[in-house]
């Protein structure tokens, strides 16, 4: 079964880079099997592209908007290692605007996001894990049949029989490449270059906007995704808080944009789209440079038996959330029967 822990004999330290989805389902899904796991972040806390921010009376997400559940194990893996009460189903109502400016309404599946926030998910997945936060790790280094690891200070965190990165491919390339894995980062030069960046900015309407639908996926020279967040199940927002996605092409333009020139850009062009009159007041932002990969023909995971080294993540996946649990789970398969 799935979810059933399955103790194997041989028991290995395995060290897992990133705490995103990936990273905690991997490490969950090892850990099951009785092996000693250790979860480095460089971040303050897990999640990674599950992210929000804390925005006055509450939080709005500002990486992922919802997940689907398509593999029947996603949501059983969720229910018993994040609980039911950390994700629901967003009732919304979603359209889809073409570059004519018609609007179709999205097709009819679950929707879920964490509750009250995205991370709801992620913090709940990395109670079951020893995950050190705020340490980059910066270089891996051959010790006996292992891996040594070290931080970007050059500070040595252990040493792991089994290595396994989930940043996304950028990342894991300078890391590889720092670690003289240049063949293995050599891998990542294809995958390095389709990843597309995303401005994100959160928006505050004290009087709520009344719109067809709750989320709007849009072709659109500015914009790429608009959403309610304050309608999302388990947010007691006052008014309402509306997350904004720039579309790639637009964000790379503006890459080296200031913040708050970026969120008057995004803001506007919201407003022209919509129509909306309302006042907006509080404006975030963030800048994600490895937001989305656009490629189509992805492995599932990559494991280095020779090396023991994996790398997992959604981009090795499809993409998007329930990538990053459907890469991890493949990765973890991979390494249990190769032994
Ligand atoms: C703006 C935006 C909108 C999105 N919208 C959707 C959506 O609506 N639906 C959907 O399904 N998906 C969406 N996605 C994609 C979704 O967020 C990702 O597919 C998923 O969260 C990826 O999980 P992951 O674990 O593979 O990677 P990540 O979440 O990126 O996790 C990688 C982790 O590795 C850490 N890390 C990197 N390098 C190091 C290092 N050297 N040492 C230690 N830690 C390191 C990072 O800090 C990070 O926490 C969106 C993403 C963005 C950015």
């Amino acid at each position: 079964m799935f979810n059933q822990p399955s103790q194997s004999t041989d028991i290995r330290r395995i060290a897992v880079i990133g705490s995103g989805l990936s990273g905690l389902t991997a490490g969950i899904r090892l850990s099951q099997q009785g092996h000693e796991v250790r979860v480095f972040e460089k971040s303050r806390g897990p999640g990674g592209r599950l992210a929000a921010k804390r925005v006055e009376g509450g939080s709005a997400d500002i990486g992922a908007q919802y997940f689907t559940a398509r593999n029947p194990a996603f949501l059983p893996f969720l229910k018993e290692f994040a609980g039911e009460n950390a994700f629901q189903m967003w009732q919304g109502r979603f359209g889809f605007r073409n570059e004519r400016g018609e609007w179709d309404s999205f097709p009819d599946e679950p929707r879920y996001v964490g509750s009250p926030r995205m991370t709801a998910i992620t913090r709940a997945l990395s109670a079951h894990l020893e995950v050190i936060a705020e340490t980059r790790i910066g270089a891996l280094r051959k010790a006996g049949g292992g891996w040594s690891l070290a931080d970007t200070e050059g500070t040595a965190l252990g040493e792991f029989d089994q290595v396994i990165v989930t940043a996304p491919p950028a990342q894991a390339q300078v890391l590889l490449a720092d670690s003289d894995l240049a063949e293995l980062a050599a891998v990542l030069d294809e995958p390095v270059k389709k990843v597309l960046p995303c401005w994100a900015v959160a928006v505050h309407f004290a009087k709520p906007l009344t719109m067809a639908y709750e989320g709007m996926r849009v072709e659109h020279p500015v914009l790429y995704w608009v959403a309610n967040n304050s309608s999302k199940p388990g947010r007691e927002d006052s008014g309402q808080w509306w997350v904004l996605h720039a579309n790639p092409d637009w964000t790379e333009r503006h890459v080296d944009t200031p913040a708050s020139e970026v969120a008057k850009l995004m803001v506007h062009a919201f407003r022209v789209l919509t129509g909306v009159a309302g006042e907006p007041g509080d404006v975030v932002t963030h800048r994600w440079l490895y937001a989305r990969s656009s490629d189509g023909d992805q492995p599932g995971h990559l494991w280095f038996p020779d090396q023991n080294i994996g790398i997992a993540g959604d981009w090795l996946s499809g993409g998007r959330v329930e990538g990053a649990f459907n890469s991890a789970c493949s990765l973890v398969e991979a390494m249990s029967e190769d032994r």
